[in-house]
């Protein structure tokens, strides 16, 4: 360990929070680049966000990951929530700034962007409408994100039509709501299909869509990572599709915070790939 470097402190702060694969991403980047400090499973009951998120300065924390249930609850304990975060309506990341503030961060649509393009490095966000399936927590980044980069058209297919419609209005052009009925023909012409929805995690039943209306072109992508592979997947590549796991999500998410933490922008490579693959 080089002992002549800050030790630098951070963690991941849910409810509950033992699956999290983040201590093992950001673990394997401070080893690889040589960093003394160490990030750590910080299980916090929700009744004690409040507390665990001020006591982050006092206990020497550079910061930490915010994950489920906490992501929005968080947010006014924060000193600053950047514009990207206010905007998705939820931080995964805390820094502790110099000036003794606390700052709040998303990840999560940066992350998902970086993820195709790690695929598809000319991917672009308007090439052709989007559907999106699915308007809940993890919804809301990726939305923000696709239309950020400049998506023309996103199609919102929820199977509670209220919540996409909400979202829909919430964040205004280009996110049109479709109804759950609609997402076959939704997908005409489309150039990018994401699944948001935990319909083919594992222990879930798979999503229940056909194909056929997709372009063959269309890059298709699910944000789950367990399976690597869901049934969605497996289908599109059957047809030809290029195909995205949530995998790259995962992981590019985490750079950020690291970079906030640990002032280095670590890089995503196969090694560490296959050491979070072993974890699923
Ligand atoms: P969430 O807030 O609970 O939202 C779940 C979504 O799935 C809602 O849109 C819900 O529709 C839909 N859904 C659930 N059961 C359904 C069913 N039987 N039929 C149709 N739709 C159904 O969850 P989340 O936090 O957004 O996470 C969603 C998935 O993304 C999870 O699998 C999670 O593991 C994954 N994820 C991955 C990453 C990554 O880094 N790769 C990050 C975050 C999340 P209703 O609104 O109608 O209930």
């Amino acid at each position: 360990m080089a002992t002549d470097k800050p030790y630098i402190l951070a963690g991941v702060m849910g409810w509950p929070v033992a699956h999290s694969r983040s201590p093992a991403i950001h673990n394997h980047w401070i080893r690889h680049y040589g960093l003394n400090g160490s990030y750590v499973l910080l299980p916090v009951q929700p009744e004690r966000i409040n507390d665990a998120v001020r006591g982050l300065r006092a206990l020497g924390f550079a910061g930490c990951n915010i994950t489920i249930p906490h992501k929005v609850a968080a947010m006014p304990l924060v000193d600053r929530i950047d514009p990207l975060a206010a905007r998705i309506g939820a931080i995964n990341t805390v820094v502790a700034e110099p000036d003794g503030t606390l700052a709040g961060y998303n990840t999560d649509a940066y992350g998902y962007i970086q993820s195709l393009l790690d695929a598809q490095p000319d991917w672009r966000a308007d090439a052709g409408p989007v559907t999106v399936l699915g308007a809940g927590g993890a919804a809301r980044a990726i939305l923000v994100a696709l239309a950020e980069r400049g998506a023309r058209e996103i199609r919102l297919c929820n199977r509670s039509l209220d919540k996409a419609q909400a979202l829909a209005s919430e964040f205004g052009a280009p996110i049109r709501a479709v109804p759950w009925e609609q997402r076959e023909e939704a997908l005409e012409g489309c150039a990018l299909l994401v699944n948001t929805t935990s319909l083919g995690m594992k222990g879930q039943a798979p999503l229940d869509i056909a194909l056929d209306r997709l372009p063959r072109h269309a890059l298709v992508s699910d944000i789950i990572y367990v399976p690597l592979e869901t049934p969605l997947l497996a289908a599109a590549r059957q047809r030809g599709h290029a195909t995205v796991n949530g995998l790259g999500m995962l992981l590019n998410q985490a750079r950020p915070a690291f970079q906030h933490w640990f002032g280095v922008m670590p890089e995503v490579t196969a090694e560490l790939r296959r050491l979070v693959e072993a974890t699923l």
